[in-house]
């Protein structure tokens, strides 16, 4: 409650989230792809111009290049606590703390801003993936000026399934779904070093939609899970120590990931999308633990086709939908991907089973080293965690074993 910094991070992240998986969906994917391709034959050689994208289709779906992303060692956790801190935190996780529900977006105050500062821990922010030249973090409250350049384009709403939904819908999606979501993992894309990325001529952007740099927010991907209606929320429960979900049970209930992403116009044709794609693939399915993942681009979306085939996601289906635009359903299993991308090694599952933060459940943490102190099952990876979840309306505070 003490920062109020955070929470606009919160906001930032939270609209984000919702962005990405609302709006993007096929189109987008297809869009980025295509020019990644493009990019990609670009990139491979400059003496292959001529037949730029021919060639380096061909090599794509020939040469299947072994993932090379890598699942992290275990982010250790803090330093023991002095005396004098576990007093100050002991003293803000009494009984009768008052507590917080998150507030609807159009009532959100600069007070309510540090509520979200609350929910939102350091350990929530810290999951975030790292490739060749991109980093995938948590969405921050100083994106949305970058979330407004792509989604308010006509060049890009032009490529997408669905249309862009308003700013408020986004808002409300990410308030809603921010805290302890299992349904999505949602990053914005960011370059390492904007330098190496080409910024294209502008063309018919509009003018407040151009870019001059790559620094800062550049698009998001998000991966989205289904759950089919038998399958327990795998959130964590009253009275146990929550874990990890393991590949097993992602199997029993064939939970899959779908994919959604888009990315400013001005930088497409650099197979940036085709990078982060990939990566959020592997974290997806080897670290997650989606039974399988699914892409599914609407027919002509060539770019997007290809991003399917080059990753190993075979054609299932075609469905339809309400704007007539027939869907090419595109799937991996996680046999499939771990056959292709870890030849010759056994299914690993590093997260499955181990105890995990109950308020961040970021499973890339060690075991959580903070434990409530009226009961046995509650467990933190930090403080800021476990007063969120004290704090939070409906959370442990309602729930504990008090022993007084
Ligand atoms: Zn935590
Ligand atoms: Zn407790």
């Amino acid at each position: 409650m003490d920062k109020v910094e955070g929470a606009q991070d919160l906001v930032d992240a939270l609209i984000k989230e919702v962005d990405g998986s609302h709006i993007n969906v096929d189109h987008n994917d297809g869009s980025s792809d295509e020019n990644g391709e493009i990019a990609n034959g670009e990139l491979e050689g400059k003496n292959k111009k001529k037949k730029k994208k021919k060639k380096s289709k061909a090599k794509k779906t020939s040469n299947i290049k072994p993932n090379e992303g890598k699942i992290p060692d275990e982010i250790p956790p803090p330093a023991p606590e002095t005396f004098e801190e576990t007093e100050r935190w002991e003293k803000e996780l009494v009984k009768g703390t008052q507590t917080y529900s998150l507030p609807a977006w159009g009532l959100l105050n600069d007070k309510s801003k540090d509520i979200l500062n609350t929910f939102r821990t350091p350990s929530c922010k810290k999951m975030e993936l790292v490739t060749p030249r991109l980093r995938l973090r948590q969405v921050e409250i100083s994106d949305l000026t970058g979330i407004r350049r792509i989604k308010t384009e006509p060049i890009v709403q032009k490529t997408q399934l669905y249309g862009s939904p308003g700013l408020n819908d986004i808002k409300e999606s990410f308030l809603n779904r921010y805290i302890r979501s299992r349904d999505d993992y949602i990053f914005a894309i960011t370059a390492l070093d904007p330098s190496t990325l080409q910024i294209k001529d502008p063309g018919q952007l509009k003018i407040s939609n151009r870019i001059q740099n790559a620094d800062g927010y550049l698009g998001n991907i998000a991966i989205s899970l289904t759950w089919p209606s038998e399958a327990p929320s795998f959130l964590p429960k009253k009275g146990e120590i929550y874990t990890q979900p393991t590949f097993e049970e992602f199997k029993k209930y064939e939970i899959e990931g779908k994919m959604f992403y888009e990315i400013h116009p001005q930088l497409w044709g650099q197979s940036i999308m085709s990078e982060a794609f990939e990566e959020v693939l592997r974290f997806s399915i080897e670290e997650i633990g989606c039974n399988s993942v699914a892409s599914d681009p609407t027919i002509g979306n060539e770019a997007s086709l290809h991003l399917c085939i080059k990753n190993g996601l075979k054609f299932s289906h075609e469905t339809n939908n309400i704007y007539n635009k027939p869907q090419l359903f595109h799937r991996i299993t996680r046999e499939e991907w771990f056959n292709r991308n870890r030849p010759n090694k056994e299914i690993c599952d590093k997260w499955g089973g181990k105890e995990v933060c109950r308020w961040c459940m970021n499973f890339r943490l060690s075991p959580p080293t903070i434990n409530c102190k009226h009961c046995v099952w509650a467990k933190y990876c930090s403080r800021e965690c476990q007063k969120a979840d004290w704090v939070r309306q409906g959370g442990h505070q309602s729930e504990c074993d008090f022993i007084a």
